[in-house]
């Protein structure tokens, strides 16, 4: 083995995370504490299960624990506990390295302002880094459980580029980290301020966080337990009473299961007892966490999985739907078996049981959000709002539910702003309106502006504009709500509620427009399936109508440009023969001017249904041509 004294480089990326750490988290320094206190913590529960398979592991010492020391004459604060503890190349990987994978996409989107980036290093999670806020060198001791005294590890480090790591005598198990603190951070060496950030930012941690009893007494090095006094609860904070939690334990708790640096949202904690108990206490974040796990729908995390207290692993991916990935929180089962694998996970009837549960306690704490705290339900919406959707598709059981969840952008709305509820919409119906009109596009200013909406707009009928990528392939597993059907008002046919009246009116249109319309299709010949008169149109001169099931034109763009094999669909083409183009069509003898004429028509409309244009130069020939007559 080797024992000397080794120096090496950081991970570039690790210089200079470490380096905008301590920068830009300095306003918040005491948050080191929290960040250390949490590792010590997750390194307790790592024993604790790994000694479910190798009780040894603990045989010698079985009092879990974290000890808070600070030397005022050395001006060090150290923190260890008897946790798992680190070999050497454990420590090389997960100290010299940042091995999360988002690390450089993390580093690249971060701006320079400041606060911007405070945000984002929140939300990254520092962890160990950190102690670099108050420190200027950090020395970290570790032994793992089961190794021998002579297996202890070194590491060492001023923060700026590179470290050492040696061997060395370690006389106990767990890791034991000393920050040399900077000249100017005098105060967490005292007593009562440490304590203060232990009660303020730790309390709920499930192990004894303790101080020496007699701090000035001198440093108590001897690991004596009856030196020591435990000053958070110690006691796992979803086992506590809901009435004995404050808001801020619950928030904090939440901080250091997220690593989020902002506050949850709303949460919801649970005790069931019956066929089988367990606790749930499940968290909706204010803000997308800064992971590129995030927005894949492979990898997920968050939702922590206890058996009878003990932590077992993350379980996000078999205790919760892909929709529902947004949610962070514990899970502790009185009832499944301590040596689960995933596998079993998979496949048992119980977690079936919990993973309903979690579903539905989600659901409930979001409709609960959306009655009683608007305005934190529009937070919610817009930072998740199209996660959820995703569960219109995937989570038929609940489809009514989740759609009664998801707001909008509306011709009745201000703005692109998504405040619209499906109930607010059906609540406005007209009388006699069948269905629930919408408009998909790709931003909101072509949903708003397009022509398929004319006709419903002058008649008072409100539509919803779906402007996100999901909501196409959404809506189509939305076909009804509450008993109304969802209809695309660009597709099909518009056959809004019409009187005889109305229907004897239309026909003389179209009969009028006949030799017009024969005139189009003649020209457009197989570049459209047909040219009618329309009834959706009453300012445009043209718009393009799809089938039913097509799919939107700006989302066949999209495909295709991502290089999907994407086959066309037939375009309808719809006149207003009030329209003054549509009439000069109508009137234009000159064959190669209204040629320009009809293809212009047709162009214009697939422009505004976001298509692309065949032959954009031409196109452009033409308006000249047009312009210039
Ligand atoms: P995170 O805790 O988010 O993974 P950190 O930078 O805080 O990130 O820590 C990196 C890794 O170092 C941890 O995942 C853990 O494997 C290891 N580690 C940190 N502190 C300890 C400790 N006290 N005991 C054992 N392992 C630790």
């Amino acid at each position: 083995m080797n024992s000397a004294t080794e120096t090496r480089a950081f991970e570039a990326e690790v210089s200079q995370v470490l380096h905008l750490v301590t920068h830009a988290l300095y306003s918040h320094k005491e948050i080191f504490l929290r960040e250390l206190i949490s590792n010590a913590s997750d390194a307790c529960d790592k024993l604790r299960f790994a000694a479910l398979s190798d009780a040894a592991l603990t045989a010698d010492d079985a009092d879990l624990r974290i000890e808070i020391v600070a030397d005022k004459d050395a001006r060090t604060l150290t923190i260890r506990d008897h946790g798992i503890g680190m070999t050497r190349e454990e420590v090389i990987e997960n100290i010299g390295t940042i091995a999360r994978s988002g690390t450089r996409k993390f580093l690249e989107s971060l701006s320079g302002d400041a606060r911007r980036d405070t945000q984002l290093i929140g939300q990254f999670g520092v962890g160990f880094y950190s102690a670099f806020i108050v420190a200027d060198k950090v020395t970290l001791t570790t032994r793992k459980a089961g190794a021998a005294a002579d297996e202890g590890v070194r590491w060492e480090s001023g923060g700026s580029g590179e470290y050492t790591l040696e061997n060395v005598e370690a006389p106990r198990r767990g890791t034991s980290v000393t920050l040399h603190l900077k000249e100017d951070e005098s105060e967490f060496l005292d007593a009562w301020k440490l304590r203060e950030l232990i009660t303020r930012y730790s309390d709920h941690v499930a192990f004894p966080i303790r101080l020496p009893k007699q701090q000035d007494g001198g440093v108590s090095d001897s690991g004596r337990t009856d030196e020591f006094e435990t000053v958070n609860h110690a006691a796992a904070l979803w086992t506590r009473p809901k009435s004995e939690l404050t808001d801020e334990d619950y928030q904090s708790f939440y901080k250091s299961i997220s690593h989020d640096y902002g506050d949850a949202l709303a949460w919801t904690h649970n005790r069931v007892e019956g066929s089988q108990s367990y606790s749930l206490l499940l968290y909706v974040p204010e803000k997308p966490p800064f992971d590129a796990v995030f927005s894949g729908r492979d990898e997920r995390k968050g939702l922590k999985l206890y058996i009878r207290r003990v932590f077992i692993m993350d379980a996000s991916e078999q205790l919760l739907p892909a929709y529902l990935r947004f949610v962070r929180g514990v899970v502790d089962s009185d009832d499944l078996p301590l040596n689960v694998s995933r596998e079993i996970l998979q496949e048992n009837r119980l977690v079936a049981q919990i993973r309903s549960a979690c579903v539905k306690r989600t659901l409930d704490l979001l409709e609960k959000l959306a009655k009683d705290e608007p305005e934190k339900f529009a937070k919610f919406t817009q930072s998740f709002g199209n996660v959820l959707k995703e569960g219109i598709a995937e989570d038929g059981a609940n489809r009514e539910r989740i759609a009664k969840l998801l707001r909008f952008a509306s011709t009745a709305s201000e703005g692109e702003a998504k405040t619209v509820s499906l109930d607010d919409y059906v609540g406005r119906m007209q009388a006699g309106q069948e269905a629930i009109w919408y408009i998909t596009a790709d931003s909101y200013a072509a949903a708003k502006g397009s022509p398929q909406i004319e006709g419903l707009r002058a008649k008072g009928v409100e539509v919803l504009l779906l402007s996100d990528r999901i909501d196409e392939w959404m809506i189509g597993y939305l076909s009804e709500y509450a008993g109304k059907k969802l209809r695309h008002a660009g597709k099909g046919d518009l056959e809004t509620d019409v009187d005889s009246a109305e229907t004897e009116r239309r026909q003389q249109a179209a009969d009028a427009a006949q030799p017009v319309v024969k005139k189009l299709a003649d020209l457009l010949g197989p570049r459209v399936g047909e040219v009618r008169v329309s009834h959706r149109l009453t300012e445009s001169p043209s718009c393009i109508v799809l089938g039913e099931h097509d799919m939107a034109l700006h989302m066949q763009r999209l495909l295709r440009e991502a290089g999907h094999d994407v086959p066309g669909s037939e375009q309808v083409l719809e006149i207003n023969p009030q329209h003054p183009l549509v009439r000069a069509l109508a009137e234009e003898a000159d064959p190669a001017r209204a040629e320009d004429l009809g293809l212009l028509l047709l162009e214009e409309a697939q422009v505004a249904a976001g298509d692309q244009l065949a032959d954009p130069a031409g196109f452009v020939a033409r308006v000249n041509r047009l312009l210039h007559a």
